[in-house]
């Protein structure tokens, strides 16, 4: 089929497609310019779509993308892999693992040469585990880990209960020389969503400003998606996750 002397390339972008695209990131841009109260980046969540989009939405200057199914982030930042054969998306990529954090995907996850951050560490144990599974695959920084905080108390919603976090952020602290704790993160609830000031949003920056005097230094906050991250950067977030307002709108989940 293909020559493994073949080089990869880069993957073809629409052209239509790609202006579509940028003109999307520009208003997020400027929304982030207008609405922001402290140093914030945007992570464009790539989730579902192919990596032509990805590549599209690199070629605007962005680098920092999020992704939250383990293998599609692998194959997406490999260089020659089975879903796009001798094609690669650009290593400068900074890449954010955004997902539902399994222990037993941890190893993969850190094979990612360019993985930049993991956002949604969930326990003590996953944390030591993406700790050694860091240091085991040999990279030069340690990896950038935001511990995700269930604000809205939902039970079937990922993250540490507020109740919980000064112990599970200060044994990771302490225990994980791998991990670099930048900060905290929340999804929140659909229904907090619509409210302005949101108070998932209000709950994580006191919890954040809790947790840093314990800690002694200034841990992030990442909040903010399509629908909220207007709202979610006049409450200091330094980290927004905005996926269909760039790419448009994902079918809904079977
Ligand atoms: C899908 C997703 C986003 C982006 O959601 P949009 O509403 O499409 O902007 C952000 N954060 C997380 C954790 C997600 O799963």
């Amino acid at each position: 089929m293909f020559s493994k002397h073949e080089k990869p390339h880069p993957i073809q972008v629409d052209p239509q497609r790609e202006s579509e695209i940028h003109e999307n990131i520009s208003e997020v841009l400027n929304d982030i310019e207008n609405n922001k109260v402290e140093r914030a980046r945007l992570v464009m969540v790539s989730k579902p779509n192919p990596a032509s989009d990805c590549a599209a939405a690199f070629s605007s200057g962005q680098l920092h993308f999020g992704e939250n199914y383990v293998q599609e982030l692998v194959e997406k930042s490999l260089e020659v892999n089975h879903f796009y054969p001798f094609m690669f998306l650009p290593h400068e990529i900074r890449w954010h693992f955004i997902g539902r954090l399994q222990s037993n995907k941890c190893k993969a996850l850190a094979s990612i040469p360019n993985l930049w951050a993991i956002e949604t560490i969930d326990s003590e144990e996953k944390a030591k585990k993406m700790n050694d599974a860091w240091a085991a695959a040999n990279h030069d920084e340690p990896l950038n880990i935001y511990v995700q905080v269930n604000t809205s108390n939902e039970p079937n919603k990922g993250g540490v209960e507020p109740d919980d976090l000064i112990r599970v952020c200060t044994s990771i602290d302490k225990t994980c020389p791998n991990l670099n704790f930048l900060g905290l993160m929340t999804i929140g609830s659909v229904e907090n969503s619509a409210l302005s000031p949101n108070p998932d949003f209000v709950k994580l920056a006191e919890l954040r400003d809790e947790i840093s005097s314990v800690l002694g230094y200034q841990l992030e906050l990442s909040m903010g998606m399509s629908s909220d991250y207007q709202d979610a950067l006049k409450l200091g977030s330094n980290n927004v996750r905005v996926g269909s307002k760039i790419f448009g709108s994902r079918a809904p989940k079977a």
